[in-house]
């Protein structure tokens, strides 16, 4: 079995011997087959030949022998016309049975080729044998390791737009900036007046960017900025914490580390579950 080495041991259900030995049981009776079409068709051929040119001469041995030493009697008529049509007859008969046995012959060659075609498949299935392919097609093409290049690439590409963004002064949304952003009313400076910015909207509120893997997610609470947010990033579960929290205090120690450290669990198993979810899609 040193042709199909990642049947080995994979599966308890799966005999690769037997495999075989059924593969190969099916490859043997299909050549028998068509060995045996090729030779029928050949003697079928040279049979035929044979047997009409001995008769052939058998009846001009008869025929002259009746013309030179019998009488020309209706025996003799009988003879020269019974005897073509009876040879007629008789080759009709042959070809027909030998018909019969190629239709037979081929019917079975076609019943094994699809049992063969089947077995393949099953066996390309049960190996996975597109995937296998189209794996070692991208490691030996060298497709994997373009792949890597460009997800460098727009790993370094993503580090720097946030080193950007950090570099950029916060925005100060002025009301002239959000009016222009948003359709307002005649009335709408005069409200801003009355009742301050409003704090609510997504202008005046800022982005909240993982440091670890530098995803959005989501805004800060109305008044705060990034720095003061303590939140776990849903997309690679790091603690983003303020630096005052990072360094917390004697007294507060105990209580925060574990109250942190239950809440990385609780985000790492959230993201485990999102990973085993898509994966469930793939499949
Ligand atoms: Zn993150």
């Amino acid at each position: 079995m040193a042709w199909l080495p990642f049947l080995h041991g994979s599966s308890d259900r799966f005999s690769a011997d037997k495999f075989e030995r059924e593969l190969k049981a099916i490859s043997t009776k299909i050549l028998k087959n068509e060995r045996k079409s090729i030779r029928y068709k050949r003697q079928f051929k040279q049979w035929r030949a044979s047997i009409l040119f001995y008769i052939s001469i058998l009846y001009t041995v008869l025929v002259a022998y009746e013309v030179i030493f019998v009488s020309h009697g209706r025996q003799m008529y009988i003879h020269l016309v019974g005897i073509p049509i009876g040879v007629l007859l008789c080759d009709l008969l042959y070809k027909k049975i030998f018909n019969i046995m190629m239709k037979r012959i081929e019917a079975n060659l076609v019943d094994l080729r699809t049992q063969h075609q089947e077995k393949i498949e099953n066996l390309k299935d049960l190996s996975n044998f597109n995937e296998t392919t189209s794996l070692l097609k991208r490691f030996t093409d060298g497709e994997d390791l373009e792949a890597l290049e460009k997800e460098q690439a727009e790993a370094a590409r993503k580090q720097q737009e946030y080193f950007k963004l950090l570099e950029t002064p916060p925005p100060v949304l002025s009301g002239a900036a959000t009016s222009s952003l948003r359709p307002s009313s005649v009335f709408e400076p005069i409200m801003k007046l009355l009742l301050g910015e409003d704090e609510m909207s997504p202008n005046n509120r800022y982005a909240l960017i993982c440091t670890l893997c530098h995803q959005n997610n989501g805004l800060a609470p109305p008044g705060e900025v990034p720095k003061e947010v303590k939140y776990i990033c849903i997309h690679c579960g790091y603690l983003n914490a303020p630096e005052k929290d990072q360094f917390p205090d004697v007294d507060s120690t105990d209580n925060d580390t574990k109250r942190i450290g239950d809440q990385v669990q609780l985000g790492i198993s959230k993201i485990g579950d999102e990973r085993r979810k898509e994966k469930n899609k793939e499949t």
